[in-house]
């Protein structure tokens, strides 16, 4: 993506920015906030680079394995929805 990519929905030049991805897996939560993306200042859509979503994907699957097998060591489980935050 370059300085000249538009947005596809309003044909705006976008702006690079920093975004928050929520991911809703089961019961978890996990938000990854500081994502650097371009989001269009007109209709507010947010694009972010297919690597680093490939890597965000990847890091939350990972979060979600480690929070899974630490429940799972608790004697009581779980009840409250769990929700994760990663600062990118
Ligand atoms: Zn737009």
């Amino acid at each position: 993506m370059n300085a000249s990519f538009r947005c596809p929905e309003c044909g705006q030049p976008v702006e690079d920015g920093l975004i928050e991805m929520v991911f809703e897996v089961g019961d978890n939560r996990v938000t990854v906030s500081n994502v650097p993306a371009k989001v269009c200042p007109n209709c507010g859509q947010e694009f972010v680079d297919g690597y680093a979503a490939e890597n965000i994907n990847r890091l939350v699957d990972r979060v979600i394995e480690d929070v899974d097998s630490y429940a799972k060591k608790m004697t009581r489980p779980l009840i409250i929805p769990r929700q994760i935050v990663i600062t990118a």
